[in-house]
């Protein structure tokens, strides 16, 4: 039996990555700032539209990197409902996430929340484009500004979002990227830090080189988070696919959509003044049991989808616990059914028959 994941990475023609190996060969130049790394900014710059791309090691790195290069101390008003690293780069710089809890329907952030989470030690707004789908921008903003605070986004899931026709990345003090194998467009590891802000860019720039402006000088307190040649070559061989992956993405989400039942299920809610990337496709379902249930007969057929994202992050063992009742019961009842680039149609149409074989049963 095939096993059936939630997500396969995308690999490119072996051929066209081997061509870049060819120049790593011929340069011996494997890391720091080398050729492939530099083009592959100046590529994702002019395909994302935005001033500045900083290629580093890993997302995670990337939200780090925001955090000190904003100076950022005391505390950081989070969302509860987002991968770990959203909030443990938060507590290993030594900031205190304070959790706002959630929209029910966007699944981010919700805004009326992040005011009453704000004190006088509050510095910033970290918020995640939750599977993609972009904050209300426009509120977080508002707020920032009120209160004299910094934005950071984790737009990890973003690669391809769209708000108000400009890419999402463009927004917020600073945005970072996850270009993990597992995302939409990836470069086995590896992340992007974008700011808009020439100063800002330089400062990041600096910081993940060790802080590092020449043979001998430093000027910041740095890092390694620098990324390599060779995963700079797999992000170049896999940009000319990016089109096709985005498309493919979409139209299996409208697959799922017309196969799976109209009752008993809730979508993600989209930002109306977004183009969407369609990076996953979460299912909320009605209950905790029926999550169950259609988790053991996927599970049966040897199809695994993931429960992102349990738990809900303001249950960590590290941080100051808070009450975000609807993180909580979202994180109980939320699935992300298989979605990548190879999935075929008739393993969707086996996956919506086996949840709507289950959902039949569990209204017995
Ligand atoms: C994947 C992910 C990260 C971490 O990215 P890495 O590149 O794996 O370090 C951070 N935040 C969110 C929301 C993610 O999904």
């Amino acid at each position: 039996m095939k096993k059936i994941q939630v997500t396969e990475p995308f690999l490119p023609p072996k051929e066209e990555y081997e061509k870049y190996l060819d120049g790593i060969w011929e340069r011996n130049w494997l890391t720091n700032m080398g050729p492939l790394s530099l083009q592959l900014e100046e590529r994702l710059k002019d395909y994302l539209g935005v001033n500045y791309v900083q290629f580093v090691a890993n997302g995670t790195l990337g939200l780090q990197l925001a955090v000190k290069a904003l100076g950022l101390k005391g505390e950081i008003v989070t969302t509860p409902f987002s991968y770990v690293a959203t909030t443990s780069s938060i507590v290993w710089e030594g900031c205190e996430p304070v959790f706002a809890d959630i929209d029910p329907n966007s699944l981010n952030i919700d805004p009326k929340k992040i005011e009453n989470a704000i004190s006088a030690r509050t510095t910033a707004i970290l918020a995640t484009h939750v599977f993609g789908n972009p904050c209300d921008i426009d509120a977080i903003d508002n707020i920032a500004k009120k209160h004299h605070l910094k934005v950071i986004y984790d737009a990890a899931h973003c690669f391809g979002t769209m708000y108000e026709d400009k890419s999402v990345f463009c927004f917020g003090d600073i945005s970072i990227a996850s270009f993990h194998a597992t995302k939409t467009f990836h470069t086995i590891e590896g992340g992007a830090v974008m700011s808009q802000d020439q100063a800002l860019n330089e400062k990041i720039y600096h910081m993940k080189n060790f802080g590092h402006s020449g043979p001998g000088n430093f000027v910041e307190l740095g890092i390694n988070g620098k990324n390599s040649e060779f995963h700079a070559a797999m992000g170049l061989a896999n940009l000319p696919y990016i089109a096709d992956i985005l498309e493919k993405r979409k139209s299996d989400s409208a697959l799922y959509i017309e196969h799976l039942p109209k009752e008993n299920i809730d979508y993600q809610v989209i930002n109306a003044k977004a183009k969407h990337n369609f990076s996953y496709f979460p299912v909320i379902w009605h209950s905790a049991e029926v999550c169950q249930m259609i988790t053991q007969a996927l599970g049966a057929q040897g199809i695994y989808p993931r429960k992102y994202f349990h738990p809900s992050l303001s249950t960590l063992s590290y941080v100051e616990q808070m009450k975000c009742p609807i993180s909580d019961d979202i994180a109980n009842r939320i699935l992300c059914l298989p979605l990548y680039y190879n999935l075929q149609v008739t393993e969707i149409k086996q996956i919506t028959k086996i949840i709507k074989q289950t959902l039949k049963k569990a209204a017995q």
